[in-house]
């Protein structure tokens, strides 16, 4: 069930049914998903970007991130369900990653960040198999870099580049790939990294 704010279609629905109906669905079958992750902020950054909105509306779920989505749509008289946090969400695909043998390709924040985020998640989730790591400062639309992607096959991508860039970048590449679920996911890898 999607409710609109602001010309853009949020995923209305708990986070147990989102991954249940939507994300592992979409690993199992080897179907390539795009999620986004939305604050107030990334809303407002696509009333002043017509690409940008372009690429959110593109995406196969927006997530209500933020108090602000939520209050916006209850005002509306449409309210969304429940708040989706991008953060929750990556902590419950990379447990379910573990456990079902999906691989995750880690992309952006600061290397130092990034890898220790990559040391925190073979932590937290024994067996997590990580298909590969790359830090957010690299030319990240080099063509031998993509090549090294899409031969890894992940299941999972995860893209830490802040908003917008890192929606770019999938908007961008998603289409060289045959599988993956897609999520930019912001200051995510900085979190897992401490
Ligand atoms: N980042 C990156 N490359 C860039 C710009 C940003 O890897 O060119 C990383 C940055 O190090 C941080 C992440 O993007 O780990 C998200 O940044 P921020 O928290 O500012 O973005 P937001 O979540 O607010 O969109």
């Amino acid at each position: 069930k999607n409710v609109r704010v602001m010309d853009i279609d949020f995923t209305s629905t708990t986070m147990d049914l989102f991954l249940s109906n939507a994300v592992y669905p979409r690993l199992a079958q080897s179907q390539k998903c795009f999620i986004v992750t939305a604050n107030p902020e990334i809303v407002i950054a696509t009333r002043h970007n017509a690409r940008f909105k372009e690429t959110v509306q593109s995406a196969d779920y927006v997530l209500p991130d933020g108090i602000g989505i939520i209050n916006a749509a209850k005002m509306m008289g449409t309210p969304i369900d429940a708040r989706l946090c991008g953060v929750d969400v990556m902590h419950h695909m990379l447990g379910h990653a573990a456990e079902k043998g999906y691989s995750v390709y880690f992309i952006g924040a600061k290397e130092d960040s990034n890898r220790k985020a990559v040391e925190n998640a073979l932590k937290k989730y024994p067996g997590l198999i990580v298909a590969g790591r790359q830090h957010g400062y690299a030319d990240l639309y080099d063509e031998a870099f993509i090549r090294t992607v899409v031969e890894a096959k992940p299941d999972i991508v995860l893209v830490a580049l802040g908003m917008m860039k890192q929606e770019g970048w999938i908007r961008d590449h998603i289409n060289r790939f045959d599988k993956g679920v897609f999520m930019g996911v912001g200051g995510s890898l900085d979190a897992l990294s401490g």
